[in-house]
């Protein structure tokens, strides 16, 4: 059968598909949003299993990090409406080695002048600023006020229901839609076909279908250099007493991880000297980072591993070596895991959006890695500004 369905289908309920989704309703098209996982959780992909972590801090200087502080309104603003928990409590980068200390007083120093809002602490601010910095190795830190805090589950569970609400966006989930034919001229719609053999047609698709590369459009990412990147992550039950680690936290290594500071000539040496005394840390794209959601659970991570090298299984030694760095670090006064995971991202090499239009009427965004969350917001609203106009607000 098949019926009128919207102006617009997207497919995956992750955040890029939400972040379409809104942008989209915003400018008053009729939106239908469908995903393979069933309500009330929805989806279950990257954009559940992540940190939570909005952060710009992580982002090249010039027009990435104005992007992701376009993306930051974008947040504020959609936590603010949808009412889901979220902390703009910004975060630390905390140095326990000299050399990483060095990598970060240069970033202070540089990135004030490039529009970073950031600020290099001695052990005596580190401290003060938060509980969790262990008095026994931080020598010092980098301080950012921008970043922000969401409980990825609770945001992504949520914003449907804002936009069911709000903008009478419509959500079908549990269904895997198997393709998506395009229109044959500029009056013509597109069809989205599902698993059970029932059709919709809509002005137009946005794919946003995450790490399955191989189930719509595998061509599109044929030669892209497009890759699946594994990420373990590990979460401590609530932190007793109601403990606040107030900053999320970061570690040295993470120096090592965001293009941010490539703009620091002492990054080179302090990486050299990582991947010779601990080259397992590169192996496994070992970094360390913490955040607290609004129940006291704090979600630690992380590891990258690539392509063919990833498992359905988890190493325990890459969680061993997570939390053995993070202990050197930090102080929590409870470290029992509630629980362990992974999660799987899609991510281009060169662009922090890969964009694709398979077919006439059908567009495909991706690809943003272990940046997602901080900017599908913004690149889905300049897409849409770009081809739909600017923004009628209702
Ligand atoms: C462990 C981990 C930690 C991370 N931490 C952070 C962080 O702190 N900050 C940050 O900015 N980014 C972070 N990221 C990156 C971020 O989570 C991802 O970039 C982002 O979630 C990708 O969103 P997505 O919507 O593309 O994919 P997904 O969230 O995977 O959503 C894709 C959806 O498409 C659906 N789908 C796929 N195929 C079909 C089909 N044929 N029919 C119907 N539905 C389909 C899936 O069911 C899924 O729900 C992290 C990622 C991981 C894995």
């Amino acid at each position: 059968m098949t019926v009128l369905s919207a102006d617009l289908v997207v497919v995956g309920a992750g955040i890029v598909g939400l972040a379409n989704a809104w942008a989209a309703a915003k400018r008053g098209l009729s939106v239908l949003v469908v995903d393979r996982f069933t309500a009330p959780k929805g989806a279950q992909g990257a954009s559940v299993r992540n940190f939570g972590m909005f952060w710009p801090v992580g982002q090249p200087p010039g027009p990435l990090h104005d992007l992701a502080l376009f993306s930051r309104s974008l947040w504020l603003d959609i936590a603010r409406e949808a009412g889901f928990w979220h902390d703009a409590c910004g975060s630390l980068h905390l140095a326990v080695e000299p050399d990483a200390l060095d990598v970060m007083a240069e970033f202070a120093t540089k990135a004030r002048d490039l529009g970073f809002d950031v600020a290099l602490l001695s052990k005596a601010e580190t401290l003060a600023r938060s509980p969790a910095a262990n008095p026994d190795t931080v020598l010092g830190s980098l301080w950012s006020p921008t970043e922000i805090c969401v409980d990825s589950r609770d945001a992504i569970a949520t914003i449907p229901r804002y936009l069911e609400k709000r903008f009478g966006v419509r959500f079908l989930y549990g269904q895997t839609v198997v393709g998506v034919d395009g229109a044959s001229g500029p009056n013509d719609t597109v069809t989205v076909r599902l698993a059970n053999g029932e059709r919709f047609t809509a002005g137009r698709a946005m794919v946003a279908t995450g790490e399955d590369l191989f189930g719509l459009f595998p061509k599109a990412y044929e030669g892209s250099g497009m890759r699946r990147c594994k990420l373990q992550m590990l979460r401590t039950v609530p932190q007793p007493d109601g403990f606040r680690m107030g900053p999320m936290i970061a570690s040295g290594l993470t120096l090592r991880h965001y293009k941010a500071f490539e703009i620091c000539e002492s990054l080179a040496p302090y990486r050299a000297r990582i991947s010779r005394e601990q080259p397992w840390l590169d192996q496994y794209g070992i970094h360390v980072m913490a955040s607290q959601h609004g129940h006291g659970m704090v979600t630690l991570g992380d590891s990258h591993e690539y392509d063919g090298d990833i498992l359905p299984f988890d190493r325990q030694f890459i969680d061993d070596e997570i939390l053995r760095h993070l202990k050197q670090m930090m102080r929590l006064p409870s470290w029992e895991l509630a629980e362990t995971w992974s999660g799987i991202y899609a991510k281009h090499p060169a662009l922090t959006c890969f964009r694709a239009d398979p077919l006439p009427g059908v567009h495909i965004m991706n690809g943003m890695g272990g940046s997602g969350m901080t900017m599908s917001f913004a690149h889905a609203e300049k897409w849409w500004a770009q081809h739909e106009g600017p923004l009628r607000t209702a």
